[in-house]
Order: C-alpha cells, then structure tokens, then sequence
C-alpha cells in the first residue's frame, strides 16, 4: 500500500493540519518527523476547535496510531498538556494510540530561556523564533550534547549528562546573555518525573513502521512548517531550524526513501509569511488586510499577526522541486472570494532581467518584484461546493492555472475549514 508525505510548500500555516485529518481515514499511522510545538496545527471537528503543536492530529481517529519521530524535538511538558486536554475532551490518549521514539530530542527548560534571551539580544535583527527552545534544541542535537527521550528514562545517565551539559548552558545564560542560571537539581526531578509518565509510549518507532511497512497499512507523514522554512533550502536565515522538505520524512522518522510513495504539497490559496524576510508578493494594503480578516491570519501558536499576499507560484514550483510532489492541495481557496481580479505571480523580475527560481540570498530575493498574472475574480460564496464542476467558471479557471503553472495535478480544493468544506478531485493516496 502507498505510503504519503504532506508538506508545506510555502512558509507553513497552509492549512496542513485539516489535509491531514481527511487524509488520515486511509492511514494506519500518522508520523511528525520534524519540528517541535512551534507547529500548530488547527482543526475544526464537528464544531469543536482542535489546536495541536505536538501530537499530530490524527489522535482524533480511532484506531490510528500516532508517532513523534526521531527528527522531532519533544517538549515534554507541552506533551503532557496536550495529552491532559484530550483526555479532558474525552480523546483516549496512550501507547495504543501514540508512540515517541526513544531517539526524540527532549526541548529542555534552559533551551527555551536560551531561546528567548537570544531573541531579546538580537533586538531588531529578530528571527522571529517562538521562543520555545526548538532551535537551541536542535543545535545541541547536531552538537552531540543532547537528552534524548530515552535519557530521561535512564536517571543515573541522565544526570551524569546533565551535569556535564549545564555550566555551559548556565555560563552562556548568565554571561553573556544576563539571564537566570539553573541547579541541576531543579530540572532532574520534574524532568525524570514526566520520563516516568511517558515511558509507555517509548519505543523504536523506525521498527514500528517497518512492522506497518510489512502488513501493508498505509502510513501518513504529517510535515510541519514549510519547505521555504527548510533550513537548507528555505529563505536563510528566517527559517526554522529543521528540514520540513519531504526527504527528511526518511531522516526524521527512520524508514527508506522506496517506501515514500506519494508527496502532496499544501499550497495556500494566497501566501503569507510570520516574521522577517522578504516576501515579493506581499500585500501592504486593503488587499492584505482582507487576507488577515478573511483568513483569519494570526499564528496558532503565537497570536502574532501574519504578513499576507498573493499566491506566488515561484515559491510554489520551487516546492514542486524541492520535495517530489505527487500532487497539490490547494487550501482557503474562498478567502479569495470577491477579490478582483485574483493575481497570480508567476516570475519575479530582478535587474531588469526574468528569474524562475528563487535566489539563494535574502538580499537578492528583496530585489525580486513579482511577474503578476491577473484572473477574473469571482463573488459567489464557494463554501457549499463540493464538486469541481459545480465552482464558478472563473474559480476553475484560477485553479487550472495554478495546475498548470506548478505541473503536478490538482488533487483536493478546500473551500473552508470545516473536514466537510472540501473537493476531492484525486485520491493523494492513488
Ligand atoms: P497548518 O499549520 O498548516 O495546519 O495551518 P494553520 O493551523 O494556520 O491552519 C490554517 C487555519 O485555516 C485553521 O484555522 C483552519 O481551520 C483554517 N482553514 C483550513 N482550511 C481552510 C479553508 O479552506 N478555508 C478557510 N476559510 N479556512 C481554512
């Protein structure tokens, strides 16, 4: 059976998390292979609003086994909220239903206070991080000084690390960054404590899905971010610390690149942007506000408030490239609604000369201007469509377009955030 990958292929917030959810009928398991609780992932089931950084969504399907995987950074904290409020909400959370890998990066308290001490210092220069220590996270990861889930299960291991870790991490923090020191003792014990808890879910989940692999259950890859977030190939240095594009679904969750079968690619209907960084579409107008209104364009996680503009197919047939897609799915396509025409870019302009691709520096890409192709608009209210044909001729047209200038099929139109509120054109799965 196919395996499928689902990714961002603009800066994240594309509407992942609903994809996932109906895509998740045909999964046995549900993995994260990267990122941390800066995800969030929102969801609208019958009525009630779902808000996840961590556990991927398909926590809400019965008989669906979810896994963290190695590629992730844990906050076990912000685990063990979430799994409180599901079980509050009536969600049965457990090791029949979520699995960590024993290899997970564990976010711990000084990773965060690095996290925000460094964005203070940075002043203006921000990256716009979410200040909960993903990234220091992951530099002690590649810096082979981190704690692994499997460390806070072992407490003799655990503090002999830990010992060794904090005066570095307390000479940075009060130093340099004039900040709070940490005693060992104060992160030993609640740190062991939540490893108590947690230990059932524990477990080798690359062997997991070799298991899936052989029965021939379909598993679903659940990406966060976006692939211009990717820490190689996004927009450096406003980018987050991990590899969003698909091929990390390899690293990150510990199975072979033949078993990645399918790749949708979450392509928001117009694109927006948290933090700095330049962003040639971007709207600084009446057009850009309806984009916030309508689209409801604030960070799950954060609250902050989201840069907006056109879809910018640029950035889009980069994602084609950069990550195999298979297949698009196109989201809040009605929060285009009414806009007239609906502009699409198709190149950017730079030094007088045309440009396909994305450059691979910030200063170049803010010397890009947008090659606009304008659409007819269209007024009529698109939620209550579920069938392609039954869309205004100029919504098909829009859609076509993006089809054609991406050169990978249209699969599914989401219309609203309701699992309802959408358009299968193609099984992802097929
Ligand atoms: P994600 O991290 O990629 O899942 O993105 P977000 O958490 O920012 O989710 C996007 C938001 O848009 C959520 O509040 C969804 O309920 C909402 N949403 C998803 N699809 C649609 C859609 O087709 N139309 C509208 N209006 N809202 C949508």
């Amino acid at each position: 059976m196919p395996n499928l990958v689902v990714v961002g292929t603009q800066w994240g917030d594309e509407g992942k998390g609903k994809i996932v959810d109906l895509l998740t009928e045909q999964a046995r398991m549900v993995v994260r292979f990267q990122g941390g609780n800066n995800a969030g992932h929102t969801l609208v089931v019958g009525g009630e609003k779902f808000i996840f950084h961590l556990i991927p969504s398909g926590i809400l399907h019965p008989g669906k086994v979810c896994c963290i995987g190695n590629g992730v950074v844990l906050d076990p904290e912000v685990l063990l909220g979430e799994m409180e409020r599901l079980v509050a909400r009536g969600v049965a959370v457990g090791p029949e239903n979520l699995r960590i890998s024993e290899r997970t990066q564990v976010i711990m308290p000084y990773h965060r206070r690095l996290d925000q001490a460094r964005e203070r210092a940075r002043g203006d220069g921000k990256i716009g991080t979410t200040g909960r220590g993903i990234g220091p996270c992951y530099e002690d990861k590649i810096g082979r000084r981190g704690i692994r889930m499997a460390d806070l299960l072992d407490e003799a291991g655990f503090r002999a690390k830990l010992a060794e870790i904090l005066p570095e991490k307390n000479f940075l923090l009060e130093k340099f960054l004039g900040d709070q020191p940490f005693t060992l003792e104060e992160i030993l014990e609640p740190y062991l404590e939540m490893g108590r808890r947690l230990r059932p879910l524990v477990t080798n989940v690359s062997v997991l899905l070799e298991e899936a692999v052989r029965r021939g259950e379909n598993i679903l890859f659940e990406g966060a971010q976006g692939t211009h977030l990717d820490i190689d190939h996004g927009t450096y240095p406003f980018v987050t610390s991990s590899n969003p594009v698909a091929g990390s679904a390899c690293v990150g969750a510990g199975i072979g690149p033949q078993h990645l079968h399918r790749v949708l690619g979450i392509v928001k209907a117009y694109t927006t942007r948290v933090g700095g960084g330049p962003f040639p579409t971007e709207c600084r107008d009446a057009i850009g506000d309806h984009l916030v209104e309508c689209g409801v364009e604030f960070g799950s996680t954060t609250g902050r408030r989201r840069r907006c503009g056109w879809l910018d197919m640029v950035v889009v047939r980069e994602a084609v490239r950069l990550n195999g897609l298979t297949g698009l799915a196109i989201t809040k396509l009605d929060v285009l609604t009414t806009l007239d025409p609906v502009r699409l870019c198709v190149a950017y302009e730079v030094d007088g000369r045309r440009r396909e691709t994305m450059p691979a520096t910030l200063e170049e890409l803010s010397r890009c201007t947008p090659i606009f192709e304008d659409l007819p608009g269209w007024r009529e209210d698109i939620r209550g469509v579920r069938r392609f044909e039954d869309l205004p001729a100029a919504t098909r047209s829009y859609l076509r377009r993006v089809e054609e200038l991406a050169g990978v099929p249209l699969q599914i139109v989401s219309v609203g955030p309701a699992r309802d509120e959408t358009i299968m054109l193609q099984n992802p799965f097929a």
